[in-house]
């Protein structure tokens, strides 16, 4: 069994330490948000000061952040986990959703330092987060996908080596621009059923088993009524914010304006999240994309 430092106990992280710890690791983790603590604690996890500590002889640390700023900041500032974990060796494995040039210069940072690295974003939410079921796309050497793959296997089902570093990430963002364009169509369709008089429930049980079908259909329906468990019967709570949901996309166009990929759905997919965050449901799942699109008129 490993010793693991897990920093960052947010929506994701905490139930992700939750599954290392019922699968017999000892978890330390930090997170600048006492509460995120206390759930550590509960689920049978040690807690720690700050980061630094919570790494402190550990022979894997995770990682699960917001954004890019944030990995830099933890990883490479001044006392940051490649100077705290350099002499110890332990292998970094970062989960957050980010971009590929910060996750190739925090690797590359780490290999300087003598330390692998892999980036492992997820996909699959909170419920694949609390159910161990999560996928990971995993960027980096064969030799560090190796080592770490048993530790993802206590967080996920599917556990995929996307390629060398960054691939992981590159793998994430195309996933959540497809994701993002298919909440919006999803939305669209319940939303016009909804006009034309049909009954969701009976809508979302056809369309299940027809060519519509999706994950954002069947599992997560952005439509009250059809999937209890979604958070759209949840006064849209997250799940994965909407705010979340912006910053993947814009990462997604960054990559396309670089790579000069004509994504015209996904710009536009990204303007309506961006209108939801601005109205103030940055911290609503992104389902509620549905909610916004209601209030709508017809141009
Ligand atoms: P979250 O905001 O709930 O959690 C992030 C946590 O990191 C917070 O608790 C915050 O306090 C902590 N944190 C920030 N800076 C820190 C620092 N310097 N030191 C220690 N802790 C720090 O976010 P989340 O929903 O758990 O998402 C985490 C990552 O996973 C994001 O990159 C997101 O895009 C990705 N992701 C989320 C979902 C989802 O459904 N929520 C699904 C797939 C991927």
């Amino acid at each position: 069994m490993a010793t693991i430092g897990f920093i960052g106990l947010g929506n994701m992280g905490a139930p992700m330490a939750a599954n290392l710890v019922k699968a017999g690791h000892t978890v330390t983790g930090y997170d600048l948000n006492p509460a995120a603590l206390d759930a550590l604690s509960k689920a049978g996890g040690k807690t720690a000061k700050s980061a630094a500590d919570a790494v402190a002889g550990a022979t894997i640390v995770i990682t699960m952040l917001p954004a890019g700023d944030h990995v830099r900041e933890v990883y490479l500032h001044q006392g940051g986990l490649i100077e705290a974990t350099k002499a110890a060796a332990p292998l970094l494995i970062d989960c957050s959703t980010i971009d590929v040039e910060t996750a190739r210069a925090v690797t590359a940072a780490a290999e300087t330092a003598g330390l692998a690295m892999l980036d492992a974003p997820v996909s699959g939410g909170t419920a694949g987060a609390r159910n161990g079921t999560l996928t990971f796309m995993v960027g980096g050497t064969e030799d560090a996908f190796t080592k770490g793959k048993s530790i993802l296997e206590a967080m996920g089902k599917n556990i995929f080596h996307a390629g060398g570093p960054g691939a992981g990430q590159a793998v994430k963002i195309c996933n959540n621009m497809m994701l993002a364009i298919n909440m919006v169509g999803v939305s669209e369709g319940f939303l016009l059923a909804r006009k034309l008089g049909l009954e969701l429930d009976k809508l979302h049980q056809i369309c299940a088993t027809a060519t519509a079908n999706s994950w954002a259909l069947s599992n997560y329906c952005p439509a009250p009524g059809p999937v209890p468990a979604a958070p759209s019967n949840h006064d849209y709570a997250p799940g994965f914010a909407a705010a979340l949901m912006v910053k993947d996309v814009k990462l997604s166009q960054a990559a396309a304006d670089a790579t000069a990929s004509p994504t015209p759905l996904a710009a536009k997919a990204l303007s309506f999240y961006q209108q939801v965050v601005d109205a103030g449901d940055g911290n609503k799942d992104f389902s509620v994309v549905f909610r916004w699109l209601a209030q709508q008129k017809r141009e």
